[in-house]
């Protein structure tokens, strides 16, 4: 190692360090790098295998989100076949298959057989293979034999290892787990779709499949997948490889994956069946959705004793919860007119109590699943929901239908302009175009004033519809002009409550660069590729001209797809738009970045971030890192604790860095410590 020239050894540090802090993030949740720091560190890596591409291997954190492959995904073969489980729906069905697993493996009926009890997530099973420890395939499960190829996508899932944590890796590995998106991200996509006038994902399961095929591993990259691995193959002749799916677990987490928390050795049938028991309402308190629960025989040498019928494996099971469904008869089709124009087709139904609620509308997403259900009036439907899940219309019992009952569909033109509604080939979405739709207008302002853009208090959708139905706001730039006499005017206002408003308006004035932008409502701009443009682009000035003369500085955007840089393009070739920004101008938005935000006015990086010097640097005076540190917006203590961020060791550094060693705080030298400080500093010190 030591003969490594400088920058391999410095980049070889700089994976390291930052695969630890990755891990510590995605996988163990316990944090323990401010992202500031990251990103530093990640872009001097960055910069050095920029430099010298020599540097870059496989599993580097930069080869995290790659070029997106050429023309879709090819197919594979599973090294091993992907079964399905059988299903189990109650207990009678469990007791019969651990009668059936008796039997096979000639026990007496009274025998306690020991079983794992894991979650059944709710996901997308992927098989991954690894070869020396390094990551070569990521595959779909597909029809079991034959997957697709999704390499690309799944490598930017950070809780899938690149490298395997192993000081000897076998020559091959196949870990089997579940892909998935957690409730809250599940929740914040279809909020930015809804946000951006594109139809919803009706659960986070949809949403999972959907982002693993994604051509654009950018796209994959920020919807934030989370992954929990819980099958393991070995090579036959693995020295000291597991002997039970426990241990199949402990190994995958020491390999660096994620496995469930909530795995659980289960002695017996009936340890097995208050496992079932407990989670059918322990999961509701999940972030993430399950359908039940998977029993896998403990021991390997009993599974393969135990071995497969045709179509499923006998020492494994899923016991499935009943799915939360209810019949009702639908009263009504509406249709909602998004901000985008957008028309979404809604059921109206009788009033269910449903997983908890009562639930009497479910989005038909748009005219093909419309379609397909072959809605009639008065049709008997049954509807699903499955926790925080948006309510759904799963089918339809046509046989319950009423004579002579009439089919339903999309209206040809907007309900709430009347002109004619426009379906682009290809396109799901059924849209009205008219851009002074007052419904179009109404999403507008509802969006511009809502709590991720302007933050405006006390415009609600009400004021809003009175605002725009008397015509008395045309455009976002119009509210600013409102005064308090006539806002006090309209109905369930008073004078208290419009000056409120009044000043609340011009308040908004001060919010943030990236706010504004979110605020503006750009067809897939949603508040996180938002703060992300509002970084790289410091103005609307700087991302106009981007978005029109180059938009390659758009997709280099970490995030930023093609999709993205076209919209942007689009948007600030509107006319109407340009003379919204001037207006906006004029009435003193900045519609740039404040000297507090990123991206401008002095760096302050180390903000939070405690340092501990010890030992001598070469170059730098112990006072002067301090005051270098401290210009950066750092501390410096003279304790090693937990709550270090970070140890400086020189020559003859002491026990404040055995110590920092056992607690993990990362070390850096006089050069690591420089590359953390903004450029100004840093070089102010040479
Ligand atoms: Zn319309």
């Amino acid at each position: 190692m030591s003969a490594a020239p400088p920058n391999q050894a410095r980049a070889g540090e700089l994976r390291r360090l930052l695969q630890r802090a990755a891990h510590a993030y995605y996988v163990l949740d316990a944090p323990e790098m401010e992202d500031s720091v990251y990103d530093r560190l990640y872009r001097e890596l960055l910069e050095l295998e920029a430099a010298q591409p020599e540097l870059i291997t496989p599993d580097s954190p930069s080869q995290r989100v790659g070029r997106a492959p050429a023309e879709g995904f090819s197919s594979v073969e599973h090294r091993i076949g992907l079964l399905s489980l059988d299903n189990a729906f109650n207990p009678g069905d469990l007791e019969a298959w651990y009668g059936r697993l008796l039997k096979v493996l000639d026990r007496e009926p009274a025998t306690p057989l020991e079983m794992v009890g894991e979650l059944k997530i709710d996901g997308n099973a992927l098989a991954l293979s690894y070869e020396h420890g390094l990551l070569v395939q990521a595959a779909t499960r597909g029809d079991g034999e034959r997957g697709e190829q999704i390499t690309a996508n799944v490598r930017t899932i950070a809780s899938v290892p690149l490298r395997l944590q192993l000081e000897n890796p076998p020559a091959w590995v196949e870990v089997r787990g579940e892909a998935l998106i957690p409730d809250d991200t599940f929740a914040a996509i279809n909020a930015e779709r809804a946000a951006r006038g594109e139809t919803l994902f009706a659960n986070p399961r949809n949403a999972c499949a959907g982002t693993l095929r994604q051509l654009d591993p950018k796209v994959v990259a920020a919807r934030r997948l989370d992954f929990f691995a819980y099958t393991l193959h070995l090579p036959q002749d693995t020295p000291q490889g597991p002997s039970s799916q426990w241990q199949s677990l402990q190994w995958l987490q020491a390999a660096g994956f994620k496995v469930n928390p909530n795995a659980k050795l289960l002695p017996n049938l009936a340890a097995v069946q208050a496992f079932f028991r407990a989670w059918d309402t322990g999961r509701r308190a999940l972030p993430y959705a399950t359908d039940g629960v998977v029993v896998k025989l403990n021991d390997l040498r009993l599974q393969d004793a135990a071995g497969f019928t045709q179509k499923a494996p006998r020492w494994a099971i899923a016991l499935k919860y009943a799915a939360e469904e209810a019949p009702s008869i639908l009263l009504r089709l509406a249709c909602q007119v998004g901000r985008t124009g957008v028309v979404t087709p809604v059921a109206e139904f009788e009033p269910v109590p449903l997983a908890g609620t009562t639930v009497s509308r479910a989005t038909l997403h748009n005219a093909d699943r419309l379609a397909e259900l072959d809605l009639h009036a008065g049709d008997t439907i049954v509807v699903r929901k499955a926790g925080e899940i948006i309510p759904e219309v799963v089918r339809v019992l046509s046989e319950l239908r009423p004579p002579g009952a009439a089919r339903l569909e999309l209206p040809q033109v907007c309900p709430e302009c009347g002109s004619e509604l426009v379906r682009e080939e290809g396109e799901a979405a059924t849209r009205c175009v008219n851009s002074s739709c007052p419904a179009i207008l109404r999403g507008a302002l509802r969006h511009w004033v809502s709590k991720g853009a302007l933050d405006v208090d006390g415009l609600g959708a009400k004021l809003i519809e009175q605002l725009v139905d008397r015509g008395l706001v045309g455009s976002i730039a119009d509210l600013y002009g409102l005064d308090a006499a006539l806002l006090a005017s309209l109905e369930r206002m008073g004078t208290k409550s419009a000056d409120n408003l009044v000043v609340a308006l011009a308040a908004s004035k001060q919010q943030p660069w990236h706010r504004q932008l979110y605020g503006l409502g750009i067809h897939h701009v949603g508040e996180v590729n938002a703060k992300a443009l509002a970084k790289a682009f410091p103005s609307a000035a700087d991302l106009a001209t981007a978005a029109v003369n180059t938009p390659e500085s758009i997709t280099a955007v970490f995030g930023i797809g093609a999709e993205i840089a076209q919209s942007l393009q689009q948007w600030f070739a509107t006319p109407a738009n340009q003379l919204l920004l001037e207006d906006l101008e004029r009435l003193g938005f900045s519609l740039a970045a404040g000297p507090e935000e990123p991206g401008a006015g002095p760096e302050t990086p180390l903000t939070g971030q405690t340092f501990v010097l010890t030992g001598s640097l070469p170059s730098l005076s112990r006072s002067a890192a301090q005051a270098l540190i401290e210009a950066a917006g750092g501390k410096v203590s003279g304790s090693v604790s937990k709550k270090t961020s970070y140890v400086v060791a020189g020559e003859e550094a002491g026990s404040k860095l055995s110590k920092a060693q056992s607690l993990g705080v990362p070390v850096l030298d006089e050069a690591g410590l420089k590359s953390l400080l903004p450029a100004k500093i840093a070089t102010e010190s040479n």
